[in-house]
């Protein structure tokens, strides 16, 4: 989630470049704007991007012999409940309500909708959170022992975060596509910093200038700070960035290579094979953010892309 500028000046020229880019991609239909900021429909031109990354992503994980699951994008409260995502990014999070009480409250939801009043204080938190990070549903079904080999995972997904903005990079509702590991520390360790190198050289060859740095996210709060902190320092996180907007951006993260030691797995009661706590490391991509990172590279015209963009997308027949 990098995102530094220098002064209050370049702040306001990225602000400007990045609306302009958003018109842009507006205008050409690539992405269709709703009346929420963040959120938007996809062209079909856009999709095609999206299904040759995700082809790229799956040849490029075949040696990993993943074991591919899909998760809805929502999943179980108390499940929710047991990461410490509410503490940490309550701002970001997305709770599902809907209407769960009689008659009398649905006449008195009725009659302040008619008043033009607001009528969402009739609703009630069910028993489902909008998924943030497509990992987490994964993690909440892995309890116990895993096997010697520890467990490699391919996921797929929209993930929920309540981020409105107008830079198109930063949207509210998008894709991810993860790669996931469980088991010693040691094995986790090495599975994210191999992975990290596997996923610049792909990105890298799609002709994206990519880079590699340590991650600062967004933790809520005082105490949010200090887990920043501690990310930079032990490294737990490293993003690859892209820069989109010349000297005025150090770029924007389009994936990230995550140690998350035992923070998940020791909540869902993940054991390695000898019985102590697993840990876990991922690495996921942004499905919106590299197609845009593309697009802002290689230009608005998928057609006229390089050759060898365009093959290893199999975008050639279109
Ligand atoms: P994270 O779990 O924060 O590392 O997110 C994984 C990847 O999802 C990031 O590297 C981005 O490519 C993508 N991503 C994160 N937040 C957003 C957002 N608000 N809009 C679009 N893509 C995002
Ligand atoms: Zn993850």
């Amino acid at each position: 989630m990098t995102d530094i500028a220098t002064s209050d000046d370049t702040a306001t020229q990225l602000a400007t470049a990045r609306i302009a880019f958003r018109n842009e991609l507006l205008d050409a239909g690539i992405l269709i704007a709703s009346s929420v900021a963040g959120v938007y429909g996809r062209s079909g031109t856009f999709e095609s991007i999206i299904t040759g990354l995700d082809a790229l992503l799956a040849r490029m994980a075949a040696p990993l012999n993943a074991q591919v699951l899909r998760f809805p994008p929502v999943y179980p409260r108390v499940d929710f409940e047991r990461t410490d995502y509410i503490a940490s990014f309550p701002d970001l999070s997305g709770v599902v309500s809907s209407f769960e009480r009689g008659d009398k409250e649905h006449a008195a939801l009725l009659s302040a909708r008619a008043d033009g009043e607001a009528w969402d204080g009739w609703l009630d938190p069910t028993d489902v959170v909008l998924t943030p990070a497509i990992c987490h549903p994964l993690y909440a079904t892995l309890e116990g022992r895993l096997p010697e080999e520890g467990g490699v995972f391919d996921l797929a997904g929209y993930g929920f975060r309540h981020e409105p903005s107008e830079d198109p990079m930063r949207m509210q509702s998008f894709r991810m596509r993860e790669f996931v590991f469980v088991g010693t520390p040691d094995a986790a360790q090495v599975y994210r910093d191999s992975w990290l190198d596997r996923a610049i050289e792909t990105l890298a060859s799609l002709g994206l200038a990519v880079d590699a740095v340590p991650a600062n996210d967004p933790f809520f709060g005082r105490a949010g700070r200090m887990l920043v902190n501690a990310q930079l320092r032990e490294n737990l996180k490293v993003e690859i960035i892209v820069p989109l907007y010349g000297d005025l951006h150090e770029g924007t993260a389009i994936a990230s290579a995550n140690c998350q030691r035992d923070h998940l797995t020791a909540a869902f009661g993940i054991l390695t094979h000898d019985g102590d706590v697993a840990h876990g490391a991922c690495v996921a991509f942004g499905m919106e953010r590299t197609a845009l990172a593309l697009l802002r590279t290689h230009g608005l015209n998928p057609a006229e892309w390089p050759e060898g963009v365009r093959d290893l997308l199999g975008l050639c027949s279109t």
